[in-house]
Order: C-alpha cells, then sequence, then structure tokens
C-alpha cells in the first residue's frame, strides 16, 4: 500500500472552494493513495421487484472508508475522481466488485432467475473506451452472465458528446450487457435519443417519486414515464421510495422495480446474500394495488 498522511492535515475537495491547483493535487494525491490502500469498497442497495414484494438485484454504490474522517460518500470524491482521471481505477474496482459479487448471489439464489446488478459509470468512463475492455474483463474473471449487468448513465452524460457515447454504449451492448438512464427526466427533455441509444431500463429521479400519491404533478409524470418506457420495452425503476404511499402509488402506475430507504438503504454485499436468499422483505412492504381514478 502507498505511503499516506495521517491526521487533518489534508483538504478536502470541495467543487467550486477554493480548489487550487495545490489543494487539487493534495487530494488527488490523497484518493490515489487511498484506492492503493483498499479504504474505497462497494455497498449495495436493493432493488425491489414490484411484481413480488422480492429482492431482484442491488445498486453498486461506492464508499470511502477514511481512516480518520469516516465514511465518505461519493458526492464528496466523485467529481475529484472525474477531474483527475481517477474514476477509471474507481470504475474498474466498482465493476470488479459488483460482478464477483453478483456471481455470488446468483449462485446463492439460483431460483433468482431476473437477478441483476447495476452500476453508475460517470462522464469521463464513457468517453473513455477503455470501458469496454473493463467491462470485458469484470464480466470474464466474474463469471457473471452479461445480461445481469446494468450499466448506470446520466441523460447529462449522453448528450455531452453524443456521437462518442453512442459508439461506446453500442460497444457495450454488444457484450450483452444493459443500459439504463439514471436520475431519468432531471436533464434533457428531448426524448429522442431513446431510439438512438441502445437503452433498456429508465430509473425515474427522485424528484419525482418523492412526491408521487401526495402531489398530482408527481403521479402524472411518473405515469407518463412509465407509459413511455411501457411503448418502448424498457423496464422502470422508481428512485428514492421512502414511503408506502410512495411503494403503493409507484406499483399501482406499473413500475417495475422499486428502490429506496423504505426497502433497504445501502448495505454490505453479505448482508444483500441474506435478504436476496431468505427473501425477509416484510409482508407489509408488498406493492398492493391501489385505485388512482384511472
Ligand atoms: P445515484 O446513482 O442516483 O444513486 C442513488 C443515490 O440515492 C445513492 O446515494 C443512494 O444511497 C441514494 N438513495 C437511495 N435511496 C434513497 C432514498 O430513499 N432517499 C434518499 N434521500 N436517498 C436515497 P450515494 O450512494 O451517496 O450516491 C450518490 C451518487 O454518486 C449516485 O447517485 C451516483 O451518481 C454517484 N455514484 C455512486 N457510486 C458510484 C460509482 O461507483 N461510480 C460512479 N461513477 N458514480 C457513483
Ligand atoms: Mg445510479
Ligand atoms: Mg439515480
Ligand atoms: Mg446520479
Amino acid at each position: 500500500a502507498a505511503k499516506r498522511s495521517s491526521g487533518n492535515d489534508f483538504i478536502v475537495y470541495e467543487p467550486g472552494l477554493g480548489n487550487t491547483t495545490s489543494t487539487r493535487k493534495d487530494s488527488t494525491a490523497e484518493l490515489a493513495a487511498a484506492i492503493d490502500a483498499g479504504e474505497l469498497r462497494t455497498v449495495y442497495q436493493p432493488l425491489i421487484d414490484m411484481r413480488t414484494g422480492r429482492p431482484i438485484g442491488a445498486e453498486a454504490l461506492v464508499r470511502w472508508q477514511h481512516p480518520v474522517d469516516g465514511l465518505r460518500s461519493p458526492d464528496q470524491f466523485i467529481g475529484l475522481a472525474e477531474e483527475s482521471g481517477l474514476i477509471t481505477r474507481i470504475g474498474e474496482l466498482v465493476l470488479g466488485d459488483a460482478c464477483t459479487q453478483a456471481a455470488l448471489w446468483v449462485a446463492e439464489s439460483p431460483d433468482q432467475e431476473d437477478l441483476l446488478v447495476t452500476v453508475n459509470l460517470s462522464a469521463r468512463q464513457v468517453a473513455d473506451e477503455q470501458i469496454v475492455e473493463q467491462v470485458s474483463a469484470a464480466l470474464a474473471a466474474s463469471g457473471l452472465e452479461p445480461h445481469r449487468l446494468v450499466l448506470e448513465i446520466t441523460e447529462t452524460v449522453l448528450m455531452h458528446d453524443r456521437d462518442a457515447a453512442a459508439a461506446t454504449l453500442w460497444l457495450l451492448k454488444g457484450l450483452g450487457v444493459r443500459i439504463a438512464i439514471d436520475d431519468f427526466g432531471t436533464g434533457y427533455s428531448s426524448l429522442a435519443y431513446l431510439r438512438r441509444f441502445p437503452i433498456d431500463m429508465l430509473k425515474v429521479a427522485r424528484e419525482f417519486v418523492d412526491g408521487l400519491g401526495r402531489d398530482a404533478h408527481d403521479d402524472v409524470i411518473t405515469r407518463a414515464i412509465v407509459e413511455l418506457a411501457g411503448t418502448l420495452g424498457l423496464l422502470t425503476v422508481a428512485e428514492g421510495v421512502e414511503t408506502t404511499q410512495q411503494s403503493e402509488t409507484v406499483a399501482a402506475l406499473g413500475c417495475d422495480i422499486a428502490q429506496g430507504y423504505l426497502f433497504s438503504r445501502p448495505i454490505e454485499a453479505d448482508a444483500v446474500s441474506a435478504v436476496m436468499s431468505a427473501s425477509l422483505v416484510a409482508a407489509h412492504l408488498r406493492p398492493r394495488p391501489v385505485d388512482l381514478g384511472r
């Protein structure tokens, strides 16, 4: 492991806040050392199949277990990782973890035919053709069937450099993996790209899920997204489900999958194993159809 500074003598990177070149250099070196030291790890947030109320898989989310400051969330270091290029190493790490874990879950729960794992890709990862080799290597090393891996990208990433993004996505698609649009509805409103890119899944942004059952606009938007997805043959995931009211509305609107604190926070891989094989989701969390007066 690389040598690293100890104590509080380094400066945490904060976008837009006095990020001078030297501060950024220090933070980059610290993050690089943390990767070498194995301080980055992957946690998983269960995805609930709304047809059965059972977990169908999980989203892989990176964490930085800092020896002094404790747990750091991705919002505190993904930006720096992107800028510095360290995202390539972090991405490789998370992809490897996620594929290995998912292969294990498949072995543990052979009855879970649709079991899947999702992994976030940021702009720089999609812009770098190396991603295709990384994904291919992670699949080969783990033995995970490609269709069980879903790569999440945001609309903004797609729109950034459309031709390059399209080329990379089609190459990834060629490996047999699936592609999801993360935080759907918060980026560009042009829907033309849904035909242009090989998309398999839409993740309805938390900001719409937030008002479900309370705010008629959010119901209307979510219903429109689910209907659009249905027409295009895409799976839908509702992000950030925190209440039973939201869960019931999500189910009633026909969303395939839900994810949120109501079901589980992001947890360790072992805990996902337990949830997945024993189906510990409480009966009261099972989706019930609700009459929305459609
Ligand atoms: P995301 O991909 O949209 O992930 C969902 C975020 O919402 C996660 O935050 C998750 O913990 C949080 N969340 C889930 N359910 C709920 C809920 O019910 N209520 C609320 N308030 N929040 C909920 P997290 O883990 O802090 O990740 C934040 C973002 O960082 C992610 O947003 C993703 O864009 C990025 N990220 C995380 N891991 C990775 C990674 O391995 N690679 C890349 N490139 N980006 C990552
Ligand atoms: Mg995501
Ligand atoms: Mg999201
Ligand atoms: Mg996001």
